[in-house]
C-alpha cells in the first residue's frame, strides 16, 4: 500500500526506536541481573562469614556453647533472613534460630505479588566448621532462600532501574517522533517543489528550473538532475527546431534553383544547352546526396551497436588512412605531423576505425586554413588515445556543445559552404561509442581544434 513519506518516516522511526529500546532493555536487564546476582552472592558470603566469626567470637569468651548469648544470634538471624543452627562436636544441636521467620517472610512476599525475584525459591543450607585455635569445636548450619533472599532495598534498586528505563524510553520516543516528523516535513516540502517543476516540464515548460536549497545531498542531486534534464530537453528542442529549418533550407535551395532553371527553359527564356542541363543535374545530385546522408545515418544508427572485430595493426591502419589524404592535403599546402606509436596491435572493428579517421581527417582538411598544420597521434598509457589536431578556424563556444549532434553545422561552416551535411561528427561519435570509447574536443576559435578519442586498453592484443 502506498503511503506518504511523512507517515512512512514516522512509522519506521517508531518501529526502530521500539526495537532499539526493546533490545537495550533485554541486554541491560540481563547485565544488571548478572551483576546483581554477583553482588548478592558476595553479600551472602559476607553474611555467612559474619555469623561464623560472631559465633566463634562468642564461644571464645565463654569456652562453652551452653553459655552463649543465643538472643544475639537469633536477632541476627531475623535481621539477615538466615536460618542459623549450632551443633557441638558430637553433632548435637545446641542452638537453632528456627525457620519460621524465613518461610513467613517469603510467603508474605509472594502473597503481595512482590517477587523476591528469581530462581531463589529453593532453600539452601550450608554447613561450616567452627574453629578455635585451629581445632574444630562444632559446626554451624546456615540456611537461606536462594540467592535472593534479597532485602527489599535490593529489589527496589532493580525496580528503579527498570523505571528509569521506561521513562527514558518514553522521552526518546516523543523526541524521536517529533524530530522525524520535522525532518520528513522538510524533505517532503523540497520533493514537492521538485515534483512541481517536473510536472511543469511535462506540460511543455522547459524554461523552468528547480530551486530547492536543502542540506540533504540526495535531494540536491535530484534537483540538479531535474535541472540538467530540463536543460538537455531544451537543447534538444532547440536543436530539433534548428534541424528542421536547416533541412528545409538545404532542400529548398536546390529545389528553387531547379524550379527557376526549368521554368526558364519551359518559357523559352533559356535555350536548352548542355551547361544548363548540367547545372540542373548538379542540383539533383545535391539533393540525392542529402537523401543519401539521411539514409546512411539511419543505417549507421542501427548497425553501430554491432562490432565486427578483427585483429589488426592500428598504427598501420592509421598511417594508411593518412596516405589516402596526402594528395588532398597537398592542394591546401597542409603540413602533416605524424606521431604514431608503432606496432599497436588491437582487436577492433577496422572499418569503423577507418571511418572515424576519415571523418576527422576530412574535417581537419575542411576547416584548416591554407598552409596550416595537422597533427595526428597514437599512443597509450591508461587508455588507447588517437588524436587529430588542426590549426584551423576552431569552434565557437556556442557551437561546441552541439557539434556531435546530427545535422548540426557551426556558423562558420555554414557560411563557408564546405558542402558538409553536419553528420560527420555524429557518425564518428556513434562509431567511437560502439567501442565503448569516448570522444572529446578542445577548440579555440581561430586557433584550431583537437579531437581526442579514447578507447579501453582491453582492445590491445598482448
Ligand atoms: P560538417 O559536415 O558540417 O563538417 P560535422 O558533423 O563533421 O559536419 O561537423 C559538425 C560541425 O562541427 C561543423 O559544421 C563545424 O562547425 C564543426 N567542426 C567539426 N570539425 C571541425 C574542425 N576540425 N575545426 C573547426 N570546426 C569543426
Amino acid at each position: 500500500m502506498k503511503k506518504s513519506l511523512t507517515k512512512r518516516f514516522a512509522r519506521n522511526f517508531l518501529l526502530t526506536v521500539l526495537g532499539v529500546i526493546f533490545i537495550t532493555n533485554i541486554i541491560s536487564n540481563y547485565m544488571i541481573d548478572k551483576q546483581f546476582d554477583q553482588y548478592l552472592l558476595e553479600e551472602n558470603k559476607k553474611k555467612i562469614e559474619k555469623v561464623k566469626s560472631l559465633v566463634e567470637e562468642l564461644y571464645k569468651g565463654k569456652d562453652s556453647f551452653e553459655k552463649l548469648d543465643n538472643n544475639q544470634i537469633k536477632r541476627y538471624a531475623m535481621l539477615e533472613d538466615l536460618y542459623i543452627q549450632i551443633n557441638d562436636e558430637d553433632e548435637k544441636m545446641i542452638f537453632s534460630s528456627g525457620e519460621n521467620h524465613l518461610f513467613h517472610k517469603k510467603m508474605m512476599g509472594n502473597m503481595m505479588g512482590r517477587k523476591y525475584d528469581i530462581k531463589s525459591g529453593e532453600y539452601i543450607e550450608k554447613i561450616f566448621p567452627i574453629l578455635k585455635n585451629g581445632e574444630t569445636i562444632g559446626t554451624i548450619v546456615i540456611g537461606y532462600f536462594g540467592l535472593l533472599n534479597a532485602s527489599e532495598r535490593d529489589v527496589g534498586f532493580k525496580n528503579t532501574m527498570n523505571q528509569s528505563f521506561l521513562i527514558s524510553m518514553i522521552i526518546t520516543l516523543i523526541f524521536g517522533l517529533v524530530t522525524s516528523l520535522i525532518l520528513s516535513k522538510q524533505m517532503v516540502k523540497s520533493l514537492k517543489k521538485i515534483t512541481k517543476v517536473a510536472n511543469e516540464m511535462k506540460n511543455g515548460n522547459l524554461q523552468i528550473r528547480s530551486k530547492v536549497n536543502t542540506n540533504t545531498i540526495e535531494i540536491d542531486q535530484l534537483s540538479e538532475s531535474i535541472n540538467f534534464l530540463a536543460e538537455t530537453l531544451q537543447q534538444q528542442d532547440n536543436l530539433r527546431k534548428r534541424l528542421t529549418s536547416d533541412m528545409a533550407h538545404e532542400i529548398r535551395t536546390p529545389l528553387t534553383t531547379l524550379q527557376t532553371h526549368i521554368e526558364a527553359l519551359i518559357d523559352g527564356i533559356w535555350e536548352v544547352t548542355p551547361e544548363r542541363l548540367k547545372s540542373c543535374h548538379e542540383e539533383i545530385l545535391r539533393l540525392k546526396k542529402l537523401v543519401e546522408h539521411l539514409k546512411d545515418l539511419a543505417r549507421l544508427e542501427q548497425d553501430n551497436l554491432y562490432l565486427n572485430k578483427s585483429n589488426f595493426n592500428l598504427s598501420t591502419t592509421i598511417k594508411k588512412t593518412i596516405e589516402t589524404f596526402k594528395p588532398q592535403y597537398k592542394k591546401k599546402d597542409l603540413k602533416l605531423s605524424i606521431d604514431i606509436l608503432p606496432k599497436v596491435e588491437v582487436s577492433m572493428d577496422e572499418d569503423k576505425i577507418k571511418q572515424i579517421l576519415f571523418n576527422l581527417l576530412s574535417n581537419a582538411y575542411k576547416y584548416s586554413n591554407i598552409g596550416g598544420q595537422v597533427e595526428i597521434g597514437l599512443k597509450y598509457d591508461e587508455e588507447i588515445i588517437i588524436f587529430v589536431k588542426d590549426e584551423g578556424i576552431g569552434i565557437s563556444k556556442q557551437d561546441l556543445p552541439y557539434i556531435f549532434e546530427r545535422f548540426y553545422r557551426g556558423e562558420t561552416s555554414r557560411s563557408r559552404e564546405t558542402g558538409g551535411a553536419g553528420i560527420g561528427l555524429a557518425i564518428t561519435k556513434t562509431l567511437v561509442e560502439a567501442h565503448n570509447g569516448k570522444i572529446e574536443v578542445r577548440s579555440e576559435e581561430r586557433e584550431g581544434s583537437n579531437f581526442i578519442i579514447k578507447f579501453s586498453k582491453k582492445y590491445l592484443i598482448k
